[in-house]
């Protein structure tokens, strides 16, 4: 399987962030941590019941960010997928909740419901034939049949679509379509998370990462071995500057900043979310990796608390 397998973002007040991605879009809180960088801060994350890859969205809630600036060298939109029927339930639910938003427009064919989190982070719902069969969180207040499905995929917003095409392709992207400016690159063996739309601009402002922006993407790798493969490759033919493995709890990663700017990381399948608690309870209690575990109560003291939409 190749798609996307996480995205991070940036956001500020973290209880504001819980609240947005639990009550008004149905995500489950599947892992509630720290900054293994920075354990004075949160890092959360949304996804469906198990946090499967291709619907995990994590955020860094830092209250003090300075907001960002979309533009070039950034992830421009991140999109999720819901069934075809479900866009006028979400359109009417946005009104009555205030959330920002636009009409319903059509993109490569496909109605696209684009809206913004209190931070300003620019999403989308994309309407997809066939997304009711796949998996959802049924633990939130939106009923089933409407539920967001895991990601549809992003767009990245770049001075020029080339090297970066290369290096989707060793992560498991074709070139299927192009829309103006827009190409759009398919995951092999994918639907959940399996779409990078490339918006070229050349000469449009570069971004600013802030509040409100993507701070990366996280890719597929079946395992290890599949991770190391897209490692030589990324090296060997792209030039690419890519990290050693680094040992994130829930997946294994490898960082690389792509041709266009933007952080590309390469996450495992493997282990997943229920490796440090329960699946029927995740996300309920403050996880700490082993080596935090010890400076659990000062940790704890420092947080601002969350509470999570039933
Ligand atoms: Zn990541």
């Amino acid at each position: 399987m190749s798609g996307l397998h996480h995205v991070t973002a940036i956001a500020g007040d973290p209880a504001r962030n819980v609240d947005f991605y639990t009550r008004v879009l149905g995500l489950r809180l599947v892992k509630k941590t720290v900054n293994y960088d920075d354990p004075g801060t949160y890092h959360l994350y949304f996804g469906d019941e198990a946090g499967s890859p291709g619907t995990i969205l994590t955020f860094f809630p830092w209250g003090h960010a300075p907001q960002g600036r979309g533009g070039v060298g950034l992830t421009h939109e991140t999109s999720y997928r819901v069934p075809e029927t479900a866009l006028g339930y979400w359109a009417h639910r946005f009104v009555e909740l205030g959330v920002t938003h636009e009409a319903i427009a059509k993109r490569f064919g496909e109605s696209v419901l684009t809206f913004t989190d209190p931070d300003g982070l620019s999403l989308a719902l994309v309407g997809v034939a066939g997304a009711e069969t796949e998996a959802a969180w049924a633990g939130s207040n939106v009923p089933a049949e409407n539920a967001i499905r895991g990601f549809h995929g992003a767009t990245l917003l770049l001075d020029d679509a080339k090297a970066t095409a290369g290096v989707l392709g060793v992560l498991g992207y074709d070139e299927v379509a192009r829309d103006g400016t827009t190409t759009r690159f398919k995951a092999r063996g994918s639907s959940v998370g399996g779409i990078i739309d490339i918006r070229e601009a050349k000469g449009f402002l570069p971004g600013r990462m802030g509040r409100g922006s993507v701070h990366h993407l996280a890719f597929r790798a079946a395992d290890d071995q599949e991770q190391a493969d897209m490692r030589r490759r990324l090296v060997d033919e792209h030039r690419m500057h890519v990290t050693e493995q680094i040992d994130r709890n829930y997946f294994r990663s490898m960082y690389f900043k792509e041709p266009g700017g933007i952080i590309f990381e390469i996450a495992t399948d493997q282990p997943g979310f229920a490796i440090d608690e329960p699946a029927d309870k995740l996300g309920e209690t403050l996880a700490l990796p082993p080596h935090l575990e010890g400076r659990r109560a000062e940790i704890e003291a420092h947080l601002v608390p969350l509470k999570e939409a039933a």
